[in-house]
């Protein structure tokens, strides 16, 4: 099958556009024609080979996450999918065995795996994955918005959804709107969730754009301070519930926006991994600030669920096709694009 893989960690440069063997079935596993991989940071990593991501190599390690297609073949011991169905495939595989995931708390499981960092990935036209980890997308969601879908809307649901709680009549500020987990978080807010979502970007254009997601307002970070414009916008409170993807560089400025009471959850440090957290205020405001890495089973049946019913769009930005593996990565390098980018194998 064609694949796009790395034999050494680099650059864009370094993905290979060739041919690998098909992955072979297991029981309570599917086979999956792949019409659509999204592009996500971790992509970027791997293939560097930086954030904890060196591997050995060769052998040839196909790189991808997200990814939706058509189940052309079901192993043994497989309920409730069949050759033919459209699916999304959740790249976060967990053991299915440990207290955690007997609990159903399976996001925290310790022998989770990943499609593209430790397992193959899905830059190629066939993957096998756990039965678990494929959802039936309903007919008119194409296979582009269903592949954008995971590794943006599971932090943003794990964070505005389950922990953060986030109610309709309140305020969440959600940082960095243009990558994929901002236009995500958008969108969970403000149409499943119907709070009020003030949005930071740092263009004009990307603001319409933010604005159109569902984001009340938009805040410039490069033209406006963020935590006097945030104050302004909620009459001196602040908000109720931040989601940060990017890490130290907003630190401050998104804590400091925090009503009393107010949940800030972080899913992602592309912007540094360290910041200075004013324990004084934390307490006195009684704030929470937590982690979420991805989210659970149950929180992706719940988001296709949200997909399949037309309630969240992933937003693409551009598709290219797998040979073009290498041009998809130094866009997203550039940062020069709003949403998801994809590639067609
Ligand atoms: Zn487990």
């Amino acid at each position: 099958m064609k694949a796009v893989y790395i034999e050494a960690h680099g650059g864009p440069e370094v993905l290979t556009y060739g041919d690998l063997p098909e992955p072979h079935l297991l029981p309570h596993h599917v086979k999956v024609r792949v019409r659509a991989s999204a592009l996500n940071r971790l992509d970027t990593y791997v293939r560097a080979g930086q954030r904890g991501q060196r591997r050995p190599l060769p052998p040839p390690h196909i790189l991808g996450g997200d990814s939706a297609g058509d189940v052309v073949e079901v192993g043994d011991g497989v309920v409730g999918l069949a050759e033919g169905d459209r699916v999304v495939i959740n790249p976060r595989q967990s053991c299915g065995q440990c207290v955690l995931c007997l609990a159903g708390d399976d996001d925290l499981c310790s022998h989770t795996t990943f499609m593209g960092s430790n397992l193959p990935g899905s830059y190629a036209e066939y993957v096998v994955v756990p039965a678990a980890n494929a959802h039936p997308i309903a007919g008119n969601v194409t296979y582009e918005s269903a592949a954008a879908a995971p590794t943006t809307f599971l932090p943003s649901w794990n964070i505005l959804v389950r922990k953060a709680q986030l109610k309709p009549w309140e305020t969440a500020l959600v940082l960095s709107a243009s990558a994929g987990v901002g236009t995500a978080a958008i969108q969970v807010a403000s149409n499943v969730v119907g709070a009020r979502v003030i949005a930071t970007t740092s263009t004009t254009e990307k603001a319409e754009m933010a604005r159109n997601l569902g984001a009340g307002e938009v805040i410039n970070y490069n033209e406006e301070d963020v935590t006097e414009r945030v104050k302004e916008l909620t009459g001196g409170r602040g908000v109720d519930v931040v989601l940060d993807h990017v890490g130290a560089e907003f630190f401050d400025r998104a804590f400091n926006s925090m009503a009393p009471g107010g949940r800030y959850g972080i899913c992602g440090v592309t912007a540094g991994f360290r910041a200075e957290l004013n324990l004084g205020a934390l307490f006195t405001r009684q704030q929470q600030v937590f982690g979420v890495f991805m989210g659970s089973k149950e929180d992706m049946r719940q988001i296709v669920e949200m997909l399949n019913r037309g309630v969240i769009q992933p937003t693409v930005d551009r598709i290219f096709p797998l040979s073009e593996a290498a041009q998809a990565h130094t866009v997203m390098e550039d940062r020069g694009f709003f949403g998801k980018l994809v590639l067609q194998p």
